[in-house]
């Protein structure tokens, strides 16, 4: 028999879609990205397809597919916030189109798997992870294998309410995780900071306008020194690191692995969140050190963690 052949990740993205060719140790050997035409379905489909036809070669062996939404077991889209997509067959559609054995899974779940196998969380067995970007998107790994839940749609922490009234979140509630814990809740309180303190470094950042505070404006002033903005990071970090700590009473992991946007701030956020995780999770002092670490694989782990979600495909097929 000859030797396993690479697989083709996509991540589609309500901004962009990159399709990558992941070889077996999770090298990228190619990589191809272009916007995502988010407003048409079609052509959204239509682009996943073309952009794994150009890093696609004859020993490719599957493809899969990384979205951001509510991926059924079946690879169907169910719901995309993002995307305006309805039950759309993702997996069917791309596998039929390239001919080949695809998987489809939440982007999330995708970047735990590739975290899981290739970064930050080689070695382990029970893994978290988090992007805390915009929002906050979580992947579960039990026992080697991503945790699904009955229907796929498990891991999807940033939308437990943990406010009662709340900031409301586009999923239809209100206060949950993401809207106190994550990017969104950094540029909010930089906005009301910004108009409220009209001399600081952050209003100079947005030329005036609190309306054009950015995350990136509150992380560079905070590093500038600007007191107010350091405040606003221990605020939203201490909201993580008290989620962070209910996730781990009640999944135990190794390890949690924070990827994602507001991660790109380090510690900044890190250490008011690895601070109130001390403080809130159950019986410190008599279990493990659980490390809160970063995301090793960057941009591309969505769509690698779905190329090896595609190399258990063939595992699937052979026994
Ligand atoms: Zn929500």
């Amino acid at each position: 028999m000859s030797e396993p052949g690479p697989a083709i990740g996509i991540d589609v993205g309500g901004t962009k879609t990159a399709a990558v060719l992941v070889g077996r140790d999770g090298t990228v050997l190619a990589r191809a990205v272009r916007p995502t035409p988010a407003e048409d379905q079609q052509a959204t489909l239509e682009t996943m397809v073309d952009l794994a036809r150009s890093v696609m070669t004859e020993r490719a062996m599957g493809v899969g597919i990384a979205a951001a939404g509510m991926v059924d077991l079946e690879g169907t889209m169910r719901y995309a916030p993002n995307l305006a997509w309805r039950d759309v067959p993702l997996a069917a559609f791309v596998g039929s189109a390239l001919g080949l054995p695809a998987v489809a899974d939440n982007d999330v779940n995708a970047a735990a798997w590739a975290e899981f196998r290739y970064g930050a969380g080689r070695g382990t067995r029970q893994m978290l992870m988090l992007t805390v970007g915009t929002g906050i998107g979580g992947g579960i790994v039990v026992d080697g294998n991503l945790y699904r839940g009955a229907h796929g749609f498990a891991a999807e922490v940033g939308h437990v309410v943990v406010r009662q009234g709340g900031p409301s979140c586009g999923c239809g509630n209100r206060g949950c995780w993401e809207q106190v814990a994550s990017g969104v809740a950094i540029t909010r309180a930089g906005r009301a900071a910004a108009a409220r303190h009209p001399h600081s470094s952050l209003a100079e950042l947005s030329g005036g306008d609190p309306g054009a505070v950015t995350g990136a404006m509150v992380t560079d002033a905070a590093r500038g020194g600007d007191t107010v903005c350091r405040g606003i990071f221990v605020e939203v970090g201490h909201a993580l690191g008290v989620g962070i700590a209910g996730l781990v009473n009640v999944l135990d992991p190794e390890l949690v692995v924070v990827g994602g946007g507001a991660a790109a701030a380090g510690d900044l956020l890190l250490a008011p969140a690895r601070d109130a995780f001390h403080r809130s999770v159950e019986g410190v002092h008599h279990r493990p050190e659980v490390p809160i670490v970063t995301a090793a694989l960057g941009v591309d782990a969505g769509a690698i963690g779905a190329a090896a979600l595609a190399f258990e495909l063939e595992g699937a097929t052979d026994s």
